[in-house]
């Protein structure tokens, strides 16, 4: 695999098969992964900073598109995400991270991002660059519903007005409702953004035990409102109702 372009394994894989990263650190979330772990210390600080492999944007951009290159069959095929570490639209990080997902639709590649950052969004919804691209390019927002835990995000209503607006500018909106921290309010959020997602990831805290009854009325709530082919349970939703 590549130094920024590789295929994920494990809970990851279940977002997509291909990922990049070019940063590490990143200001928010006090349940982040990258802060949890073996690597917290390289990957969990809050400052994004470039990865040392890469050395600088200018050489990171320039490995990023031989790395296309190299798998380019292959990412036609399917669709590549950005980022499992630090996020694509945070200030310090979106040019680099955008000039790659441009160079990705010029190729005829998928991409699929997560944000939890708005500010970017009116600006892009002018730029015809992005007119007509269906689902070849999906939009995600991540939702907990709890603005305390999450420093240096947009706020969930923030995001939840944005996605509204991209979706009825006929974008793909995607909402990645994991970790869920608290089931019934994620299910009240999933409730107020189901008229303006085309997809919903829903999973949980990794380790963590939650009460089964809970989750169950979630699942029985939500497949209520949204139709199912539009859901996609995480294993570690699923292994904690069987
Ligand atoms: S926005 Fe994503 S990458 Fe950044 S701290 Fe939160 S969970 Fe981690």
């Amino acid at each position: 695999m590549g130094l920024i372009i590789y295929q994920p394994s494990g809970k990851a894989k279940e977002y997509s098969p291909w990922a990049a990263n070019f940063y590490n650190g990143c200001p928010g979330c006090t349940y982040c992964y990258n802060k949890k772990g073996r690597f917290s210390k390289v990957l969990g600080g809050e400052t994004p900073t470039i990865k040392k492999s890469l050395s600088s944007e200018a050489n990171a951009f320039k490995i990023f598109k031989k790395e296309l290159n190299d798998y380019l069959p292959l990412l036609r095929q399917e669709e590549l995400f950005f980022n499992f570490v630090s996020d694509p639209c945070l200030k310090e990080t979106f040019d680099l991270n955008w000039k790659c997902i441009n160079e990705c639709l010029i190729n005829q590649i998928s991409v699929k991002i997560l944000t939890k950052q708005t500010w970017w969004i009116e600006e892009f919804i002018r730029n015809e660059f992005y007119y007509d691209l269906g689902d070849k390019l999906k939009i995600g927002f991540s939702i907990t519903g709890f603005d305390d835990q999450e420093p240096g995000c947009s706020p969930t209503m923030d995001r939840i007005y944005w996605m509204q607006q991209l979706y009825y500018s006929r974008y793909y909106v995607w909402t990645s409702f994991e970790p869920i921290i608290d089931p019934f309010r994620s299910t009240k959020f999933i409730y107020a953004v189901k008229d303006f997602c085309d997809h919903f990831k829903i999973g949980l805290l990794s380790g963590q035990k939650y009460d089964r009854q809970s989750l169950l009325y979630m699942k029985t709530a939500v497949e209520s409102y949204v139709k199912p082919e539009k859901i996609y349970w995480k294993e570690s939703f699923l292994n904690q109702i069987k």
